[in-house]
């Protein structure tokens, strides 16, 4: 399932921080704007596809491919980049993009600035930046200011729209010190594309197509583009690298091409509709992707048995696809028929390759939803180990706290919600709930150490 929440600004500051351009870490400066979210969609099926992206290329620069989180920002404009341990993907990035290859180049792009340590040192020139750019979006970018801090649009759009005006000083400024620095990344990101045996021609393409539309650029132009200048001669040099390596004709292998479009079909479904669906699959219209989309908009649209006789069809084609038994417990959980639901999701958990925390508490809540009370409290269970995988979806833990409530553990129930309340920033409530709950837990144990530890928290200062 594709699940919506809301990455705080405060939070994501940090990371923002380090994206190429004056502008964005202009709007993270922004006062006006530290109350804004940015979407971000969570769904077990789209991050183990970028994981996988992202890992060889990651081994490949060296890094540590455990705990890279990957973050998918619900937005239609081509974005990605990493900070620190975060790759940030727009779904729109993978909905354009036609192949593994085309975002595998980007992520080995921004992997090059990540190993380069391009962020530490842009991040000065940033910090000087920002008075200057400041300063100009005071004197004459007010309106844009006042529609950026409004609740509609998103921080690239923001950054877009500032960018195209007043911080554009702040911006050449750091042009110059940019293109030494997108030459570097290139050559990584070749480098490491070669040792992983794959092509440049994904990225290349991704890149003269952006170029091709800078050229006639308005106002709509993707954030990638904002923070990467492409000028002739970069794509040129890009090119006469890329072609030159023994893998340029190397495609990517058929299963990974299949799960990108089932991934690309999920987000047009979940994010543009059944047209938007049918439109990027319109020469494969009988494939999987697009009845998958299919099932999904159906789903969505609020007719269980349609969507159920079409799941079941993508099942019978293929039967160890985990997503597709992940759907079905959806459905079935919407057509009420919990203890069905239980059994998909028991098999999509079984069937993952990497254990999903998103997908178990799916599980915990198919279980919890039968009322039987052996399958409460092994929904308990499920959601609990869930949430140690995902400790920061905040949902969860309603559910947990409800499972433990129909089982009759009060004080687990308690922390169950301070937990929800402490990962939701909500600090007051979360001690409240978690000095009620000490009183009911067995002093020493775990879980009354964790309600103290709740207590104890002191807020970090907000910068
Ligand atoms: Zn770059």
């Amino acid at each position: 399932m594709l699940k919506t929440r809301a990455l705080p600004a405060a939070k994501l500051a940090r990371a923002v921080a380090a994206i190429l351009l004056a502008a964005h870490a202009l709007v993270a400066a922004a006062p006006a704007n530290a109350q804004r979210n940015v979407p971000v969609v969570r769904d077990a099926e789209i991050e183990a596809l970028v994981a996988d992206y992202a890992g060889p290329i990651l081994k490949a620069a060296g890094l540590t491919r455990s705990g890279t989180e990957i973050i998918l920002v619900n937005d239609h404009r081509f974005n990605a980049f990493v900070a620190g341990r975060r790759i940030f993907i727009h779904t729109g990035a993978l909905l354009t993009a036609e192949t593994p290859n085309e975002i595998i180049g980007v992520i080995a792009h921004e992997v090059g600035h990540l190993a380069g340590g391009h962020q530490h040192r842009l991040r000065e020139q940033i910090a000087r930046a920002q008075t200057l750019a400041i300063v100009a979006a005071l004197v004459g970018m007010g309106a844009s200011v006042a529609a950026a801090a409004s609740d509609q649009g998103d921080l690239a759009g923001a950054g877009a729209g500032l960018a195209m005006g007043g911080s554009e000083a702040a911006r050449r400024s750091l042009l110059g010190y940019q293109r030494t620095e997108e030459t570097t990344a290139d050559r990584s990101a070749i480098d490491y594309l070669e040792r992983t045996g794959q092509s440049g021609r994904g990225m290349l393409v991704t890149f003269q197509r952006m170029a091709g539309d800078m050229a006639l650029a308005g106002v709509n132009v993707d954030p990638y583009q904002l923070s990467h200048p492409m000028p002739r001669e970069r794509i040129a040099n890009l090119q006469e690298l890329v072609q030159r390596s023994r893998f340029y004709n190397r495609t990517d292998p058929p299963e990974l091409q299949l799960r990108h479009d089932l991934a690309r079909a999920k987000i047009a479904a979940y994010t543009a509709g059944q047209n938007a669906a049918a439109r990027v699959f319109r020469n494969n219209p009988g494939g999987l992707p697009a009845l998958y989309a299919d099932a999904i908009t159906t789903h969505l649209y609020g007719n269980p048995r349609g969507a159920l006789t079409k799941v079941d069809r993508l099942i019978a084609a293929h039967p160890q696809n985990p997503y597709f038994h992940e759907l079905r417990g959806e459905i079935l959980i919407k057509a009420n028929r919990p203890r069905e639901a239980a059994e998909a999701y028991a098999r999509a958990v079984k069937l993952s390759r990497s254990p999903s925390g998103l997908m178990q508490v799916g599980y915990g809540q198919a279980l919890l939803a039968t009322g039987d009370r052996e399958l409460v409290r092994r929904a308990a269970a499920e959601l609990k180990s869930g949430l140690s995988r995902e400790p920061e979806y905040v949902n969860g833990y309603r559910y947990l706290a409800q499972a433990y409530g129909q089982i009759g553990e009060i004080g687990a129930a308690e922390l169950a919600t301070a937990e929800g309340y402490f990962h939701a920033g909500a600090y007051r409530d979360a001690k409240i709930l978690a000095t009620r709950a000490q009183m009911k837990l067995q002093r020493g144990s775990p879980e009354w150490v964790r309600a103290q530890d709740i207590i104890e928290f002191r807020e970090p200062r907000r910068r």
